[in-house]
């Protein structure tokens, strides 16, 4: 029997079925999650103040809400230190919980249970540079394959060689996907476009329909695997200014391309790829990462 957190929501189909768990504001600033969820308790729960609730709609147990709400409230990324979707690492989680922990670090301890017997989950995020929607999951499997196949994108973006952990220092980068892949489920992080576009929200509530079985699930052709290759760092102090098409997300650079600059200091490509993730008009420091370049492995 699974504790349910505060602004999660447990709906029980008639039939046994797999255990799903879909997510939105697990970055409390990224609204489409947020508005997608929503719509979705509309949906289920009636009363939303009784968090069980049962369904003829599709089979198995769907757990859905807010990933974190004080973060949602405060219209911040996280709420100070990692945020939530880097509070999941064992070491954290596992710790013995102390007063002085992190709201977020609390926030993931209360997830924990339920991303571990998740089945499927659906994180829904938002990029803050524009960028085409698009899937990330650190593991990529023949089930994660067909799950993808299902949702409408056409690049997958992985990290088998674990960049981003290195990046943050840690073994594991402690994502809500990390943790249901890491207990045999299947876990996406689904970036439905740029934190300013909502026009995508009805067409992800129809993708999630589909990936609960209520409607038949559409097939996207055409999808891409990339792999994380090359952080970008930042090679002095200041606030960093991307030369215009280089901010957007998936932006195909060359090795050597002159992409920004930090005061009169330019950045260049370390290497040829795409760029995703990067920071824009935002101060840094010597070293700080400023996004990423990942490389095609596969079309599928
Ligand atoms: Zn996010």
């Amino acid at each position: 029997m699974i504790l349910l957190p505060n602004n999660i929501w447990k709906i029980t189909g008639q039939k046994s079925g797999p255990t799903f768990c879909i997510l939105g504001g697990t970055h409390g600033d990224e609204i489409v999650g947020v508005e997608v969820v929503d719509k979705l308790l509309d949906r289920f729960v009636l009363d939303r103040s009784e968090f069980e609730w049962e369904t003829d709609q599709f089979s198995g147990t769907l757990y859905l809400g807010f990933g974190n709400p004080v973060a949602i409230e405060q219209g911040v990324r996280g709420t100070g230190g990692a945020d939530l979707n880097r509070s999941f690492n064992f070491d954290d989680l596992l710790s013995e919980p102390s007063q002085s922990d992190r709201a977020d670090l609390i926030r993931a301890r209360e997830l924990y249970p339920i991303l571990k017997s998740t089945d499927i989950l659906v994180d829904i995020h938002n990029t803050h540079a524009d960028s085409e929607p698009f899937v990330c999951t650190g593991t990529f499997t023949k089930n994660h394959k067909e799950l993808v196949s299902h949702i409408p994108v056409h690049k997958i973006l992985t990290d088998p060689n674990f960049i981003l952990s290195q990046d943050v220092g840690k073994q594991g980068l402690g994502t809500t996907d990390s943790v249901v892949n890491a207990h045999g489920g299947i876990g996406i992080a689904y970036e439905t476009g740029s934190k300013t576009d909502r026009s995508h929200v009805d067409q992800v509530i129809q993708t999630l329909l589909g990936v609960l079985g209520i409607t038949k699930p559409q097939t996207c052709l055409d999808q891409a695997i990339y792999s994380l290759d090359a952080i970008i760092k930042a090679p002095v102090e200041g606030t960093i200014e991307y030369i215009e098409n280089f901010y957007q997300g998936w932006y195909q650079v060359k090795e050597g391309d002159k992409m920004a600059y930090i005061n009169q200091t330019p950045i260049c490509a370390p290497i040829s790829g795409v760029l995703l993730f990067q920071k824009h008009k935002e101060k840094v420091f010597e070293g700080d990462s400023i996004g990423y370049i990942a490389k095609i492995d596969d079309i599928i």
